[in-house]
């Protein structure tokens, strides 16, 4: 046994004839929080979003808890409720209440009680200090709250693991802190494992406890967070903290 939530073993991913992802093999124990960091168009999302299904890959293996994924629809669709995700867009339902777009999965996929679910997402609501927007439309809330709501919406689903691909990227600069001290709340208070793609270098620098540093579809390094900020192994990691004023 090991307590590896996830193990990526040598996975490789094609868009057509075009490799997205090379030999990428890395692991993530219970409470760790994974960040991976790296150029545009280096491959960050593709990998996070193999990781959940919402990517084929052709060759290498996932474990889950212990288990290799066996990468049909059905596996996939059980594993999301174990792995949450969100994403840049917070894709919420424009026409359901936020009580409602929070009570949709745990209710209607993982058939549990509609009250219970109600009590855990005012809980959730209150902790992202929005209990008060419960019965608002998505549309009545700035652009950080809605990320706010989409992080509860994956929490309620009690997820074991989160995936986060650059949930502040499209927010106005006062949005940001917000959203990002959920986050690191929920590493510190909850010890949820998580795998996130962030361009806040002194988040990531704060939250990482290993970075993985891609380029061209590519692991570069794999350093435990603290040392990767202070003496990345690579010339080319870096370049890259240089270049985003780290
Ligand atoms: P990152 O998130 O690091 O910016 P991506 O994972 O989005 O990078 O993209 C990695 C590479 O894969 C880029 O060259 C991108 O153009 C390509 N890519 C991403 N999605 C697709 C797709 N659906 N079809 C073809 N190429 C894609
Ligand atoms: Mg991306």
């Amino acid at each position: 046994m090991t307590d590896e939530i996830l193990k990526v073993e040598h996975l490789n991913k094609f868009y057509g004839d075009w490799q997205a992802l090379h030999d990428i093999s890395f692991g993530i124990k219970k409470g760790e929080v994974v960040t991976l960091l790296g150029p545009s168009g280096s491959g960050k999302s593709t990998l996070i979003r193999t990781l959940n299904g919402l990517e084929e890959f052709k060759d290498g293996a996932i474990y889950f808890q212990g288990q290799k994924v066996t990468p049909d629809p059905k596996t996939w669709q059980a594993l999301r409720q174990k792995i949450g995700m969100v994403f840049q867009s917070y894709d919420l339902f424009p026409n359901l209440t936020v009580m409602d777009n929070i009570l949709l999965a745990p209710v209607k996929v993982q058939g549990r009680d509609k009250e219970d679910v109600r009590k855990d997402a005012l809980e959730l609501l209150d902790r992202v200090e929005l209990r008060d927007h419960a019965d608002s439309y998505p549309r009545q809330l700035s652009g950080g709250q809605k990320q706010r709501i989409a992080i509860v919406r994956a929490l309620a689903m009690h997820p074991e693991l989160m995936l986060f691909d650059e949930v502040t990227a499209s927010l106005d600069p006062e949005m940001v802190r917000g959203v990002l001290k959920i986050i690191k709340e929920l590493s510190d208070r909850d010890n949820m494992t998580m795998i996130i793609v962030t361009h806040e270098m002194n988040f990531a620098a704060k939250i990482a406890d290993k970075v993985l540093f891609l380029e061209n579809g590519k692991i570069l390094e794999e350093t435990p967070g603290k040392e990767f900020f202070d003496h990345p192994q690579t010339a080319r990691a870096a370049e890259f903290l240089n270049s985003m004023d780290f």
